[in-house]
């Protein structure tokens, strides 16, 4: 089981240098045929999987490694082989670039032109997103990653701009309040939906038309009276958190924790989304914010759905119910094959493991601090019923500062996350 004290880590990481590199593209000498990929892929699966589905296991405070979050086959094609030599010589240049990756996964940049220590990853970048290119060789482009160096391999790099489409695919053009659509996909899982989200558009000189639904977590009242399936299919979830596995319902929308002093959860992340809102807006996103005040009557499916069709990604706010001040971190989708080939998972959780990679990275760039590898796994009804870029992200836990200060340092990191997310 994973809880082993020990070398969990350390084979952990071997295992997954081992995989980066059998995953090699082209010209490997380590090059393994798709066959053993795939089996070597299988059997790392079913035993994350044994050992991620234990009866019993609470894995929302043990502070356990994720390193493997990104090593579905999806993700590890796309990387060019192990490079172990120095730096390579860049041809230097100065424009803009986009990614392209034909299955619509995202691409590492990484900090060295390394791909067999998954340490250098600095984030993801999904199909469209636009790089600042500052070099170029045959193997690997330098980009600027919040103004320091960061290489993706030049196998996914074009220079042509994709359709805005590509990238903003909402079409959703009303202003004002927005509410539950019963004709919606999945509407019909949410019991509480007689509230409103309200859409704002920003005003700035620099509009993106992104739509960025800002989701304050918990916030309704009797929310945890009512019960909603964990997943549209039925069937129960995989991993156990404030649901424990194995469970086919959940709390519509839970009251969240208490901090140390004595202040609700829910009471933070308002305050927090409605500094991150005005980051946004400045910033040229148009904003959907779920919740405004104390009390919102939308579950968390209703929450979802009305993200699914009036933005372009979702960002729920949270702080972690553990009191050791531990860091921000995403949580991830977990790597359990029957959740991720799941619809409507199957066809996002890709997106909605960039975008909460890219949100750590602009926490990381504000020097927030961030738990272990910015990434816990979580079954959440939230990511079931997601069909945009969607991920909760836990911005600290009960010992944190949610000083104003505290806010708008986190709220400026989520912003050059979206910035990253997007290639904005
Ligand atoms: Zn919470």
């Amino acid at each position: 089981m994973r809880k082993k004290p020990g070398n969990k880590k350390l084979g952990s990481v071997m295992a997954t240098a081992a995989l980066s590199c059998a995953l090699a593209v082209t010209g490997c000498s380590q090059y393994a045929s798709s066959g053993e990929l795939r089996s070597r892929e299988q059997s790392r699966r079913s035993e994350s999987q044994a050992s991620e589905t234990g009866p019993g296991q609470s894995i929302l405070s043990d502070g356990q490694e994720d390193e493997d979050v990104f090593e579905g086959a999806e993700t590890s094609r796309l990387e060019t082989e192990r490079t172990t030599a120095p730096m390579p010589e860049f041809e230097a240049v100065q424009d803009e670039v986009y990614v392209k990756s034909e299955g619509g996964g995202s691409v590492r940049i990484r900090s060295s032109c390394d791909t067999g220590d998954n340490s250098n990853i600095l984030t993801l970048a999904g199909p469209g997103a636009r790089l600042s290119r500052t070099g170029k060789n045959d193997k690997w482009t330098r980009v600027e990653i919040n103004g320091a160096p960061g290489y993706i391999s030049t196998e996914y790099i074009t220079t042509e701009a994709p359709e805005t489409k590509a990238v903003s695919g909402n079409t959703y053009a009303g202003s004002g309040t927005v509410t539950l659509d019963p004709s919606w996909k999945y509407a019909e899982f949410s019991k509480i939906n007689t509230g409103a989200a309200v859409m704002y558009r920003s005003e700035a000189a620099d509009k993106k038309n992104i739509t960025v639904c800002v989701n304050a977590g918990h916030g309704t009242s009797g929310g945890g009276s009512v019960k909603t399936l964990c997943h549209p299919d039925g069937t129960p979830k995989v991993t156990g958190g404030t649901t424990s596995a194995g469970a086919t319902t959940a709390v519509a929308v839970s009251s969240g924790m208490t901090f140390l002093d004595g202040t609700p959860e829910s009471k933070v992340t308002l305050a927090m989304a409605k500094t991150f809102k005005d980051k946004l807006l400045a910033a040229g996103y148009d904003v959907l914010m779920i919740r405004e005040s104390d009390d919102v009557q939308l579950d968390n499916v209703a929450r979802t759905v009305i993200a699914n069709n009036a933005s372009d990604c979702h960002i729920a706010l949270h702080w972690d119910s553990t009191e050791s001040d531990k860091g921000a971190f995403y949580m991830s989708v977990p790597n359990v094959e029957s959740y991720r080939n799941m619809e409507p998972v199957k066809s996002n959780w890709q997106r909605h493991n960039a975008l909460g990679e890219s949100l750590v990275s602009g926490l990381k760039g504000a020097d927030v601090k961030i738990f272990s590898g910015g990434s816990m796994e979580m079954d959440l009804t939230q990511t079931s019923y997601s069909t945009v870029p969607s991920i909760d992200i836990e911005l600290g836990d009960k010992a944190s500062d949610y000083s104003q200060a505290a806010l708008d340092r986190l709220a400026e990191g989520l912003v050059a996350g979206v910035n990253q997310y997007f290639g904005r």
